[in-house]
Parts: C-alpha cells; sequence; structure tokens
C-alpha cells in the first residue's frame, strides 16, 4: 500500500554541520534523504519505515568535484548529471563517467547522487564497479569527526555497511593515476537506459610483453554485495595471455561468483555472461 505523504517529516537545513547536529542528537529517528530516487519509490511502495528524513540536497558541502593534484574528489551530493559532464572525470576515471551516463535516465541522473548510489548498498548498483577498481577511498563525517577508509571495505553482507546511524558519506576520492592501464566496463541489462544491470564487469591492467603486470577486476550483480573478484585477480597476475590463462580466469570467475536467480535474470545466465565479459576484456589486452 502506498504511503501517507502526510505522515513522514522532511527537514532541510542549508548545513553540514546542522545535519550532522540533528543526525547526533537523535540518529535512530533520521533518514538522510539526498536525490531522493531510491528513498521515493520505497515511499511509494509503502515499505520507507522511518517518518524523519532529513535533506542533504541543499548542502553545498556536498556537491562538488575537486581535481587535486593527483586525485579526484567526489563530493557525496554530486548527481550523475555532474559525473557525467566533468571533463577530469571524463579524462582520468572514463569508468565512472561511462558508470554514471546508464544510470536510469536523464530525469534520474539529474536528481540522483553518487552517495545515495553507495549507501544504498544494491549490488546490482552502477557506480561500485568502476569505484573497486578505481580503489575508491570514502570519507566519512559525524560530529565526532571524520574517518576515511578504503571502498573496497565499505560493503560488510547485503545491503550492511561500515556507516554509523550518525555518520555521513562526505566524499570519494579516487587516485587519477591510471593513464597506462586499459580500462573496460560493460553492463548487460534488458535495455540500454531504465534497466538494472542484470550483471555488470569493470576491469583495469597494466600488461607488459604480454605479461599482466597489475589486475583489478570488480563486478555488479554476482554477489550479495559490489565486489572484486579477487581470486580471479590472482589467478592472471604474472601469466601470459594466453588462451590457457583466459580459460583458467573464466573458471576461476565461475567459481568465485555467487549470483542469484530473480526477477531479472539467473544465476546462470549472470555467472556465464560475466565469464564472457571477462574474457573480451582479456582478449582486448
Ligand atoms: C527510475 C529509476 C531508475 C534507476 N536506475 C538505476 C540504474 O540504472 N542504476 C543504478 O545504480 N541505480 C538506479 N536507480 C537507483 C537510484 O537512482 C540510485 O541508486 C541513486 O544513485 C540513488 O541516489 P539518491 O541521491 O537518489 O539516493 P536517496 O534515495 O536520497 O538515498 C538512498 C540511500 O542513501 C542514503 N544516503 C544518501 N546520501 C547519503 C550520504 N551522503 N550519506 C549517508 N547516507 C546517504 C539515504 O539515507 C538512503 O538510505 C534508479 C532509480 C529509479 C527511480
Amino acid at each position: 500500500m502506498r504511503s501517507n505523504v502526510a505522515q513522514y517529516d522532511l527537514t532541510a537545513p542549508t548545513t553540514l554541520d546542522a545535519v550532522l547536529e540533528i543526525l547526533a542528537n537523535s540518529p535512530e529517528n533520521y533518514t538522510p534523504i539526498a536525490g531522493g530516487t531510491e528513498l521515493m519509490v520505497a515511499l511509494g511502495a509503502g515499505h520507507l519505515q522511518p517518518r524523519k528524513l532529513i535533506s542533504l540536497w541543499n548542502l553545498e558541502e556536498l556537491r562538488f568535484i575537486e581535481e587535486a593534484t593527483d586525485a579526484i574528489i567526489i563530493g557525496a551530493g554530486s548527481t550523475f548529471t555532474d559525473i557525467r559532464n566533468h571533463p577530469a572525470i571524463a579524462k582520468h576515471l572514463p569508468l565512472l563517467t561511462q558508470a554514471a551516463s546508464w544510470t536510469g535516465s536523464i530525469a534520474n541522473q539529474n536528481r540522483a547522487t553518487i552517495g545515495g548510489n553507495i549507501v544504498n548498498a544494491s549490488p546490482a548498483a552502477d557506480t561500485p564497479p568502476a569505484l573497486l577498481v578505481y580503489d575508491a577511498t570514502l570519507t566519512l563525517v559525524s560530529i565526532r569527526g571524520e574517518r576515511t577508509i578504503p571502498y573496497r571495505d565499505f560493503h560488510l553482507s547485503y545491503k550492511k555497511i561500515d556507516l554509523a546511524p550518525d555518520e555521513l558519506l562526505h566524499s570519494i576520492t579516487i587516485l587519477s593515476n591510471f593513464k597506462s592501464y586499459k580500462t573496460y566496463i560493460r553492463k548487460v541489462g534488458t535495455r540500454n537506459a531504465q534497466a538494472i544491470s542484470k550483471v555488470a564487469l569493470a576491469a583495469i591492467a597494466r600488461t607488459d610483453n604480454n605479461i599482466i603486470e597489475t589486475i583489478r577486476i570488480a563486478a555488479a550483480s554476482l554477489r550479495e554485495i559490489p565486489t572484486r573478484l579477487y581470486a580471479t585477480e590472482q589467478s592472471l597476475i604474472n601469466k601470459p595471455l594466453t588462451p590457457k590463462t583466459i580459460a583458467h580466469a573464466r573458471t576461476t570467475l565461475i567459481n568465485e561468483s555467487k549470483p542469484i536467480d530473480d526477477i531479472r535474470s539467473t544465476s546462470k545466465y549472470r555467472t556465464a555472461a560475466a565469464a564472457n565479459l571477462l574474457e573480451e576484456f582479456l582478449r582486448s589486452l
């Protein structure tokens, strides 16, 4: 049953400090809302439990993209439109530009934030595979201070994340030193727009004389959380790019995957498609 909007309170402070103060005093009562593209769906479906929402939409402190000497720092309140239109991201982090451009529709991208995508913690979300292969770092804030964690450690189990109730995701920092890497990202879905992925794979690798020196591979919809495929990576490091290596990596990926059957796809299809995506990337090297 649809929720009755009149039963919900929304407060919209204009400073980050004011939001953090409210969260610190009453963390169990408030749910942060950024673009609202996840939460409004939950509200419409009658699944949004907390009655008090605290808006992050007006916080300029969360909506920025900064190019530092060796990194790009993206405020959690940046929308996918902000990200896909940013020249430094397009130049240094093209996998993120690509992921932002195929998230939902244009209307959705004007509203949906990267912070909401990360904190919502869907295993099928579009930005996590790119963030994982770029080895992004998250900065989390509360009135207790600031802490920084590698994004690869943020997802603990299905929809469980390393974020305290009084904390907000402040920003995402990604090194901008991927020039010497070959990069890859591909989403398999029912359509190009307005489709949640059946499976998606992102990867970066550096080779020397046909030997794989460094490789990172990450996927959406292959496990209960957005996931790095560490065993598959290990099966490839220091190996020559031969059909035998590729076949072994495919088998490792299949063994490492635990996808589910759901309305969007089957476990069998997801695993087979992911192995094909990996092979496509490895052959492109
Ligand atoms: C029509 C439609 C199509 C979609 N298509 C896609 C798609 O193709 N790919 C995809 O990945 N997603 C898709 N989505 C999902 C959604 O748009 C994204 O996950 C989006 O990035 C969510 O961001 P938001 O700002 O709207 O989050 P909100 O709905 O505002 O919040 C989502 C969650 O994040 C929390 N949160 C938000 N910001 C912060 C913060 N800074 N700190 C702490 N917690 C925070 C909220 O409390 C909430 O739990 C789609 C949604 C719709 C409605």
